[in-house]
């Protein structure tokens, strides 16, 4: 059932319904008083099962009202998937069943293909005569009587013959169309059909784009250095399950997965091409139409949900697509005979899911959704491997291809780090952009050249405050400072969303001085805007791209030259290919070194060298401004120089020290109430428990950074734990534990759940 409740339902079932129902069906059944659920079939038995209730009365089981398909909808390798994850993330069945079908799937309604409503004239005033009627009937209604006129315009333009349709006309006009051709409302389009001169017919469409043949003579031949890389790799591939590749950026690698692609597929096999944020599937979907057309679908979140019935439908059909290139919840999509799983930018964390349930890894689970599959293999890609996976290659438990040469000998691009404590010293910094960086920009753009900046931080200012008495506006729900967003005056909550007006005085001490401090995304804008005022500027962060097209005309602008400067978050830092970036900016590399994390130094890393690697892929070296206050950390050196190796062996040094993935497994347990009170003492409770089965293993329970959030109060509880552990018995015992506080009357309303390989 789509409800986060650990466990499966039993119903009864009529023998009609019986006979016609099979495992990976969906079932209309009720539940509690009045309320009816799809569900999916898992089991069909007529063993007895458990018929007495906890207080002695007989169980009576509900009826199965109906059963909605005629073919399983979940196949079993997919239930099996999901039974894992459910197990090892630590989270009910039901919110993987919510994450992973579409609503169209779970909704009730049979699923109703999408049509398009068409215009036609009515057989009786579809000759030269009765159209003359028609008009004179319409004198008084000038609106309606240009609605005709453009009707027949139309229908003039696509159908070389108008008058020779006999039954139904050939598809020619939608409502749409004409509705948008003219001036007209719909309410006129609708007294032309009350008055029996059009009619409406509904032509079903495929909402799935079909064009396109597959072109494979449009794959790149190899160069040598890749091609020999190639080899290697299809070696470590017969020999393990994963492999690691690890290339530089604009080494070549897309083009390796291609090749990877072809032979896959001309096997006779699947593949699944998983990248990690949709901005990327933009990209990369032209890449792949270009040589597989019609055999490759795009599955994420932001098709509508109609497309997405379409493409798990397509997935079970006869014709399933030969390449699923999606983000990370095309994992649940049904395969039927996957071969090969690409991961690419295996070292995002964006493939985690954080938030909602369930949280997992699509990464981990891409892995043991190939393990089911015969002789399926996993090839993880990327320039800046994640620490796991690196670690995992070292161990020899992965294969491991590299390569460490960027397509045509280009050299990978120099980095300057620009002090800006020193230059601050020296009154020399003026806004966010350093003088340095503004002569490289210049320099590109004179040159003909794009520029990239990279700003981490969207909004306009990441907070406000009184000058006078430093108050900062906060959220009501959440304990963070707001964010200012210039384009709509609002102050935005980036936690819970909520927004509020730009006070036009302080608050507390009246003070008119209330101003912004910081610079997000929005502000970086106005202030290129400015210096450059000739430049096409562009931006790319989650308040640009929130329309439906968005990403495809920022992303096709930029590679067009249409806008020369793009602005953006990590959105724009990840493995987007263009061709003519001179120069790229990293205005502030501190925001993600003083994150309070573990991971911030690798993750910043690796920010940093993928950003670094969108500069000079084709024609000349690039170069990378880096922008920081804290230019002599050895962090900060590492990117300069591009130093992978150092990066990595003093990052595992120091993991391995302070006993850190991937040398222990991580697992948080969260908890959240309303009063912070209560959340504190369930969770010292809570750790308390814990500690008894699992002694100093048990960190916490911890305030986080962010300690309210939608009104709950949140503390954390860390588990780390050695490698060999006997993880099943790890799970049973947290969710004892979990049981044993809830059960406490004043903690009924806790709510606690766990975030397995957190990141
Ligand atoms: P990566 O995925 O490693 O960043 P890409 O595969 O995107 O690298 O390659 C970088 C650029 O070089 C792309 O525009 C790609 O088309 C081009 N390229 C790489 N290898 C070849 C090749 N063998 N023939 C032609 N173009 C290539
Ligand atoms: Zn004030
Ligand atoms: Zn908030």
């Amino acid at each position: 059932m789509p409800l986060p409740l650990d466990g499966l339902f039993t119903y009864a079932i009529s023998d009609v319904l019986a006979a016609k129902v099979q495992s990976g069906m969906r079932l209309l059944v009720p539940l509690g008083k009045s309320k009816m659920y799809v569900g999916i079939t898992v089991a069909l038995h007529d063993k007895p099962v458990n018929t007495v209730t906890d207080d002695g009365k007989a169980v009576e089981f509900k009826n199965v009202i109906s059963v909605l398909d005629e073919a399983p909808i979940l196949l079993p390798k997919q239930y099996e998937l999901w039974k894992w994850i459910s197990d090892y993330y630590m989270c009910p069945l039901g919110d993987i069943l919510k994450a992973a079908m579409p609503s169209g799937l779970k909704a009730e309604e049979a699923y109703k293909p999408r049509t398009e409503t068409y215009i036609a004239l009515t057989p009786k005033f579809s000759d030269d005569k009765s159209l003359h009627i028609a008009f004179s009937m319409l004198q008084r209604a000038a609106k309606q009587k240009e609605v005709l006129e453009t009707y027949l315009k139309l229908i003039n333009e696509t159908l070389p013959h108008p008058s020779s349709f006999n039954h139904h006309p050939s598809p020619a006009v939608t409502r749409e169309e004409l509705t948008n051709a003219t001036k007209a409302t719909a309410a006129n389009v609708k007294a032309l059909i009350d008055r029996g001169i059009l009619y409406t017919y509904e032509v079903e469409v495929g909402r799935l784009n079909n064009s396109g043949e597959p072109h494979p003579e449009n794959i790149k031949p190899l160069t040598t250095a890749q091609s020999d890389a190639y080899n290697r790799l299809l070696m470590q591939m017969m020999r393990r399950n994963v492999t690691l590749m690890h290339g530089v950026t604009s080494s070549g690698k897309t083009e390796m997965y291609i090749h990877l692609i072809q032979k896959t597929i001309d096997e006779g096999r699947q593949v699944l091409y998983l990248l990690p944020e949709i901005a990327l599937t933009v990209q990369m979907m032209d890449r792949l139409r270009r040589v597989f057309g019609n055999r490759l679908g795009i599955y994420h979140s932001r098709y509508s949900d109609a497309e997405r019935v379409e493409i798990w439908k397509k997935q079970l059909s006869g014709h399933p697509y030969d390449i699923i290139l999606g983000a990370r919840s095309a994992v649940f999509l049904p395969y039927q005979n996957l071969g090969l799983v690409i991961v690419d930018e295996e070292h995002e964390s964006s493939f985690k899911q954080q938030e909602p349930s369930p949280r997992y890894h699509a990464r981990s689970v891409a892995i043991v959704l190939a393990s089911k599959y015969k002789g399926c293999k996993v090839l993880l890609g990327t320039a800046t491997p994640s620490l796991e996976s690196l670690y995992n290659a070292k161990q020899g438990k992965y294969g491991y291809v590299e390569l460490k040469e960027r397509y045509k000998g280009i050299k990978l691009p120099h980095v300057e780090v620009i002090d800006i404590k020193d230059l601050r010293r020296r009154k020399m910094m003026k806004g966010p952009l350093s003088p340095p960086l503004i002569a490289a920009m210049r320099n590109a753009l004179e040159n003909g050249k794009q520029v990239i900046l990279f700003q981490n931080r969207r909004g306009f200012a990441p907070m406000l405050e009184c000058k006078t008495c430093g108050w900062v506006p906060k959220c009501e729900n959440c304990d963070v400072s707001l964010t200012l967003h210039k384009n709509t005056n609002t102050l935005t909550c980036h936690y819970c969303g909520y927004t509020y007006k730009v006070p036009e005085k302080c608050p507390c001490c009246e003070s008119n001085e209330v101003s912004s401090r910081g610079y997000g995304t929005e502000r970086i804008e106005d202030v290129v805007e400015e210096i450059f005022p000739d430049a096409r500027i562009a931006r790319m962060d989650l308040d640009t791209t929130r329309t439906h097209n968005a990403y495809e005309r920022i992303i096709s602008d930029f590679s067009s030259g249409k806008t020369n400067v793009l602005i953006g978050t990590q959105m724009v830092s990840k493995g987007l290919d263009f061709d003519n970036v001179g120069v790229v900016g990293i205005t502030d590399a501190d925001t993600m070194l003083n994150y309070p994390d573990f991971r911030a130094y690798e993750q910043a890393f690796q920010m940093m060298c993928q950003v670094s690697g969108r500069a000079g892929r084709k024609g000349e070296r690039g170069l990378v401004m880096l922008q920081t206050r804290n230019a002599d950390m050895p962090v900060i050196r590492q990117v300069a120089t591009i130093d992978n190796e150092v990066f990595y062996r003093e990052t595992l040094a120091e993991r391995q020290e302070f006993g850190y993935p991937p040398f222990r497994r991580l697992i948080y347990a969260y908890l959240k109430h309303r009063h912070e009170d209560i959340t504190v003492s369930a969770a010292v409770y809570m750790g308390g428990i814990l500690r008894q089965w699992f002694g100093s293993r048990v960190l916490g329970p911890d305030k986080p950074a962010v300690a309210r959030v939608k009104t709950l109060a949140i503390r954390k509880i860390v588990m780390k734990l050695e490698n060999g552990i006997d993880l099943p018995k790890v799970r049973t015992y947290l969710k004892k534990a979990r049981q044993q506080v809830v059960s406490e009357k004043r903690f009924a309303a806790v709510q606690i759940y766990f975030d397995v390989d957190p990141m």
